[in-house]
């Protein structure tokens, strides 16, 4: 897996990182110096301010994922459903490794129906291929599931209208591990208003999940100079997961 050095290189190099990784658990290089990689921060109190669990009853809960995807897709709970094409509501393993969480989706997920697609997805696609990881082995969605027009961010009226279907996922796909793709993901599922740089490069539970946050693809593509930091963020990721699949880390 992740110690087949030629073929991390491989994708390394098909994203764009030619800088030198080093391998081992000290792999973190944070971009700021306000933080420690070993921080714990727990936000649960404040994220249940965005995802109330009131908004999802549990006899209202789907049995799978397809059964919730369906009655999504007819939703008209905001005002997003007036202007999107389609619902994008997610993609990947109902027992997924790692559960990826972006803010809404844009104009080519509101055409195709699938969470990052287009450049930053085939991005997104890459890195985890790097580390022998795909759609299939991990899931992928967004925060809002209807496009907020012109790519603004979704308000706060539209995030608390969409927690029922975001709850309803967590419900189905009980995550062991999350990461948090862009600084909007981030503050609306963490509850707070700080910024990427200091939320990233250190631990935060939600829900009693660790949680990490890291660049949305996206921004790699306008900042490539950024991706052997997201680089970094998944070798973290992909260290957790390890240890939780291995049942290294108490309950895993
Ligand atoms: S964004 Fe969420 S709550 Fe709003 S219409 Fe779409 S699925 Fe429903």
């Amino acid at each position: 897996m992740v110690d087949n050095g030629d073929f991390q290189d491989y994708y390394l190099r098909r994203i764009g990182v030619s800088t030198p990784v080093p391998v081992g658990a000290a792999v973190f290089a944070p971009d700021s110096s306000n933080h420690d990689a070993a921080d714990i921060s727990v936000h649960e109190g404040a994220a249940a301010q965005v995802y109330s669990p009131a908004c999802v009853s549990s006899s209202a809960t789907p049995a799978d994922l397809q059964q919730l995807r369906a009655a999504a897709l007819s939703c008209t709970d905001c005002a997003l459903s007036e202007s999107r094409t389609q619902v994008v509501f997610g993609i990947g393993s109902e027992q997924p490794d790692v559960l990826f969480i972006g803010e809404a989706p844009g104009e080519q997920e509101d055409k195709i129906g699938e969470p990052f697609v287009g450049k930053a997805g085939k991005l997104l696609d890459q890195m985890l291929a790097a580390l022998n990881w795909s759609r299939d082995n991990v899931y992928i969605m967004n925060v809002v599931k209807c496009r907020p027009s012109g790519n603004r961010n979704p308000n706060e009226k539209e995030v608390e209208a969409c927690s029922r279907w975001f709850d309803a996922q967590w419900q189905v796909l009980q995550p062991k591990l999350v990461c948090l793709l862009g600084k909007v993901a981030a503050q609306r599922v963490l509850g707070s208003d700080a910024s990427l740089a200091s939320l990233r490069g250190r631990w935060h539970e939600y829900r009693g999940v660790p949680v990490w946050v890291t660049y949305h693809p996206a921004y790699l593509l306008r900042s490539p100079t950024q991706k052997a930091r997201a680089w970094l963020d998944f070798r973290v990721l992909a260290e957790r997961s390890r240890a939780i699949q291995g049942g290294i880390e108490a309950g895993g």
